[in-house]
């Protein structure tokens, strides 16, 4: 009899029911809030399916971060036995009488294990496998140790002359946004390679990147928007309010006295069904310069998306915070570090218009937001800082 359970690395799900489902079987299960208010990530496993067909049955889509009315967009991946995550070709939706909506997909049998999970899942393994791939391109630093004692790394592309521009890159402060840390990927893989573009990169700018910043979180697979008892993302207090934010507060301080001009990228993923790329703003209660270098990246963003609506490329940022609202890494980054700029990144689970994201889609667009701070840096270089 086949058995389910959330995944070993990065895993969240409860299982409600394992049922025969006519020639096959039915795994119901529930995302896990784990330590936010909200849940939205999974990543379960149904095992010992001896090649039977799965239908996994998600029951509480209509309580995570989004749309309840637009869950039928969703397409979560799939992997069977040591095979590659795929997206669901399609979901059904299923309405309750008492109102509830659950979200059923479909794995058509021939393996013993199936994976299920919101979106591609990326944690250590993944990044220990592209670093190995990039032979020696990043040398890779401890800079802290995260709450629950492990080691908290961060990337620096190697071939580093001192002052000259500085780029730093951080993925994963809500640990289950696994679309930024795919961008993150690609744009690791994109400095490190050949292209000309990559290799004039490389010459001018001294990259860093911390790519788990609730490294906790996106282990143990929390979803961790909102993160109790303080989002990674409003710690950036003056005192900061996360062990990795204060170490990540003083990598930043390092890589400030040896760069300049600057720039943080803060990768992140939105609501569930939110497509499309673009800048969550800082709010309109920052300093107007912040808001405006925020808005000529976004400039800059837009064409290298030409299959994107150009004013669909940033966004105002108005929603309620269960926190202080103008303690985020953005805000400290500019108050602490010399009116530094960090642009927030927010990247879709979903697709960009109509085609589904795949690893290498989000690779393309890392790729292409490496290039977009290049040309903001060379902007800055040039004029004043
Ligand atoms: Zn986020």
């Amino acid at each position: 009899m086949p058995s389910a359970g959330p995944a070993e690395i990065s895993g969240n799900g409860l299982i409600l029911d394992v049922a025969e489902n006519g020639d096959g079987w039915k795994v119901s299960f529930a995302c896990e809030p784990r330590t936010s208010p909200q849940p939205l990530w999974f990543n379960v496993v149904a095992t010992d399916l001896q090649g039977a067909p799965v239908t996994f049955i998600w029951e509480n889509p209509d309580i995570t971060l989004g749309s309840s009315a637009s869950i039928g967009v969703l397409r979560p991946v799939m992997k069977a036995d040591d095979g590659p995550w795929q997206r669901c070709a399609a979901v059904h939706v299923e309405e309750h009488p008492d109102g509830r909506r659950s979200l059923r997909f479909d794995h058509a049998g021939g393996a013993d294990r199936v994976a299920a999970a919101f979106c591609f899942p990326y944690a250590t393994d993944e990044l220990n496998a592209t670093l190995d791939e990039l032979g020696d391109a990043w040398q890779r630093s401890t800079i802290g140790v995260s709450g629950e004692g492990r080691r908290l790394e961060r990337l620096r592309l190697n071939g580093a002359d001192e002052g000259r521009m500085g780029l730093y890159l951080m993925a994963r402060q809500h640990s289950g946004e696994t679309p930024g840390s795919w961008v993150l990927d690609g744009i690791l893989r994109f400095l490190a390679s050949d292209d000309p573009e990559a290799v004039e990169v490389r010459k001018a700018v001294d990259v860093w990147a911390c790519p788990f910043v609730d490294l906790d979180g996106a282990i143990n697979g929390d979803y961790g928007k909102d993160a109790l008892p303080w989002d990674f993302n409003r710690a950036w207090e003056t005192m900061p309010m996360r062990p990795e934010v204060q170490a990540i507060q003083r990598d930043l301080q390092r890589w400030m006295d040896r760069t300049g001009p600057r720039l943080v990228i803060d990768l992140h993923g939105p609501g569930h069904s939110t497509p499309g790329i673009y800048l969550q703003l800082p709010r309109e209660q920052r300093p107007v310069p912040q808001r405006e270098g925020a808005v000529e990246f976004a400039r800059l963003l837009a064409p290298r998306f030409p299959e994107l609506d150009p004013d669909r490329v940033m966004a105002e940022t108005r929603y309620a915070s269960r926190w202080n609202m103008l303690s985020t890494a953005g805000a400290w980054v500019w108050d602490y570090l010399q009116q530094t700029q960090c642009v927030s990144v927010e990247t879709s689970y979903q697709r960009l218009t109509a085609e589904p994201l795949y690893p290498d889609d989000y690779r393309d667009i890392g790729r292409r937001v490496a290039l977009t701070a290049f040309e903001w840096l060379s902007g800055r270089s040039s004029g004043p800082q």
